[in-house]
């Protein structure tokens, strides 16, 4: 398998409050990769930071016009959107998602394009082989949601302990981009082209400085995106459960019934009345919530709207970057002005 000799390589990476690491950031790459890599293209997203990070970005596109570009969008919309806005807008032909904290190991950049390049591997994944960095909890709550995520997702299998860090040939983005949901739960999203995979085991560090964005809540409700967004099982266990359920209370009304005919009716009975009662009021409830979910985010789905907006693209991405391929709104597009 050969890759065009003058193949472009786009980093992408979004940022969001990360002041103290992009100069950082920059360094590390220019030091470890630009004299690998002839055309290379770090593209930052500011996803609507409140603090220094597009004045840094900025000050350093005018040191390096060649290297580096900016996407602002207009607020902060999540790293999906961020990640989203990149991949439809940029033109590579390898893509490299890939956090500004340090958390990503920039020399692993080289093995994903010696696999990329050399093997003809069209994704090729950052695997997390320790997470000791990591807390407990996450450490199980992450476990127990890619076992879910599995189980119920009948086709994409999104493999344990794979972030965003990852190379894609710029045929699995094209077939991302044709993925037309709201919902952006990117892992699933890039898995589902399919193509051939590489895995490649990394230790994850610590962040370099700051602090991470996530919290728990913030995680419970990414997790639900990603399960309710590619499985309906949650959806359709209830028709199981209902039918179970029936067929336990059939068969109890029969026993009842007899037992009243042969023996007379004896009237005690409260408890295991409001045992089944409650039994089956959680039952509805929790079904009631389920169909909430899946509802609330068809709600979502069918406002169409854009997935992110674009306020002002800066650096050479601003002369090139996909018009076409733009599920949300480019803001300052030059070529509209024009028309207008
Ligand atoms: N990020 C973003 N938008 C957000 C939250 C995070 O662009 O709303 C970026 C953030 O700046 C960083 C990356 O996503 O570059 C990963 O975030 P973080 O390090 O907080 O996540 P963690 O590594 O803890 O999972
Ligand atoms: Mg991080």
């Amino acid at each position: 398998m050969t890759r065009p000799l003058n193949y472009k390589v786009a980093l992408i990476v979004p940022v969001f409050n990360e002041q103290e690491n992009i100069e950082h950031f920059v360094t590390q790459v220019k030091k470890i990769l630009e004299s690998e890599l002839e055309h290379l293209h770090v593209v930052f997203i500011d996803d609507g930071s409140k603090d220094n990070s597009a004045a840094i970005i900025n000050k350093l596109i005018e040191q390096e016009p060649n290297l580096i570009s900016l996407i602002a969008l207009s607020r902060n919309f999540g790293k999906e959107a961020a990640m989203s806005a990149a991949i439809d807008l940029i033109n590579a032909d390898a893509y490299i998602p890939i956090d500004v904290d340090m958390q990503d190991p920039i020399e692993l950049i080289l093995d994903f394009i010696k696999y990329w390049r050399d093997d003809g591997y069209d994704s090729v994944c950052g695997e997390r082989v320790d997470r000791s960095q990591d807390s407990g909890l996450k450490r199980v709550s992450s476990g127990g949601f890619y076992y879910i995520f599995n189980k119920l997702s009948l086709r994409i299998k999104i493999p344990e302990n794979v972030g965003d860090f990852r190379l894609m040939d710029k045929k699995v983005v094209k077939a991302v981009r044709s993925l037309s949901e709201g919902n952006r739960f990117m892992k699933a999203l890039y898995a589902w082209p399919g193509f051939s995979m590489k895995l490649v085991p990394y230790q994850r560090p610590k962040r370099f400085a700051g602090t991470t964005k996530w919290n728990y809540w913030r995680l419970w409700n990414f997790a639900l995106d990603g399960i309710v967004g590619f499985s309906s099982l949650p959806l359709r266990v209830w028709s199981y459960i209902g039918t179970l359920v029936g067929v336990v209370a059939f068969i109890y009304m029969i026993y009842i019934l007899t037992t009243t005919l042969l023996f007379g009716s004896d009237v005690p009975g409260y408890a295991s009345l409001m045992c089944v009662v409650l039994f089956l009021g959680a039952v509805q409830l929790v079904s009631i919530g389920v169909l909430g979910e899946y509802i609330g985010r068809i709600s979502q789905e069918v406002k169409k709207r854009p997935v992110y907006i674009v306020n002002k693209i800066t650096g050479k991405l601003q002369d090139d970057y996909n018009r076409e391929n733009v599920v949300g709104i480019v803001a300052d597009d030059k070529q509209n002005k024009h028309n207008t």
